[in-house]
């Protein structure tokens, strides 16, 4: 059967990068977590403190960036730093590091030609709209706040036993207002994605609607 691609973007801790795994894993394609290629970066600027008004040094700095994933894990310039880009520290940074142009450029292109083969599931904030347009499905998936927030809360309290809910809904209605606001790629809904509300729903339910959409559109053409 003819391989597609599926893209799917949502605010932050909606749960896209769960289901984008699942989901890539049942159909046997590959899987690409775009934020983690934005941490990454961030992480790199953050180490070589590159000022963020500095087009020069941003430059120099992309310059110098490989990234690849290995087994799902990120890879800065060859060196796994999957769990070191989930931190709080990077998080807070983040989306001033994507807001970028250059940074954006860098990414999205890297994003497209690991899309060339197909057979991939990408989530992120602009891959519906930006990255891949023509994508075969788009889903933009949509949480309540407070789902959000838990949600991130019991997942970042298992490494850090400090960690606030205050901190969490703060840390996401941040990333969520630069994300959807900035003017090179904001987060919107694709015109042609399917919203779906995962708010009330497990991962196995989530999954096995998203599969099913695949498998309509596969059977459809
Ligand atoms: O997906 P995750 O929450 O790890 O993404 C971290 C940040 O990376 C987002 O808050 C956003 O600023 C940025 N991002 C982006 N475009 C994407 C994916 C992530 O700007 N496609």
């Amino acid at each position: 059967m003819k391989k597609i691609i599926v893209a799917i973007d949502g605010f932050s801790s909606t749960g896209k990068s769960t289901l984008a795994k699942q989901l890539a894993k049942r159909l046997g394609y590959t899987y690409i977590d775009s934020g983690a290629m934005y941490r990454a970066i961030t992480l790199y600027f953050l180490r070589h403190e590159i000022a963020l008004t500095d087009k020069t040094q941003i430059k120099n700095a992309i310059e110098k960036i490989t990234l690849h994933f290995e087994n799902n894990e990120i890879c800065l310039n060859d060196e796994n730093v999957e769990k070191e880009i989930r931190s709080m520290e990077i998080s807070n940074l983040v989306s001033e590091v994507s807001a970028l142009e250059d940074v954006r450029t860098f990414a999205v292109a890297q994003q497209q030609k690991i899309g060339k083969k197909k057979g991939l599931v990408m989530d992120g904030r602009d891959i519906g709209t930006t990255v891949f347009p023509n994508a075969e499905l788009k889903i933009y998936l949509h949480a309540n706040e407070k789902t959000r927030t838990q949600r991130r809360f019991d997942e970042m309290k298992i490494k850090n036993s400090l960690i606030t809910l205050d901190e969490v809904r703060d840390n996401l209605k941040h990333r969520d207002l630069i994300d959807s606001t900035r003017e090179i790629s904001p987060l919107k809904k694709a015109d042609d994605a399917i919203v779906l509300d995962n708010s009330e729903l497990t991962m196995e339910e989530q999954l096995e609607i998203s599969f099913n959409w695949v498998m309509d559109l596969k059977n459809s053409n």
